[in-house]
């Protein structure tokens, strides 16, 4: 896996927390997922997955399991 990519993914992981992340941190990754097919799979994933999480719950996402299984993905590259 590409350093880009892996940073690309462990700020995309702040990005669906909707934390810590500034307008051109964000834009940096927009554009990284634009070019990189691989990873911008990889977050749309996530993405929904935190969403479908947050709607069944009927409440504000709860990203702690999706950080940990995102966190062993990581490690796991
Ligand atoms: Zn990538």
């Amino acid at each position: 896996m590409k350093e880009r990519c892996r940073e690309t993914l462990e700020r995309a992981y702040l990005f669906i927390d909707r934390e810590g992340l500034d307008e051109s941190e964000r834009r940096s990754i927009e554009i990284h997922l634009e070019e990189c097919r691989p990873c911008l799979e990889r977050v749309g994933l996530e993405r929904e997955l935190t969403l479908l999480v947050a709607r069944l719950r009927g409440c504000s996402p709860c990203p702690e399991e999706v950080k940990a299984r995102i966190a062993r993905q990581l490690e796991s590259f």
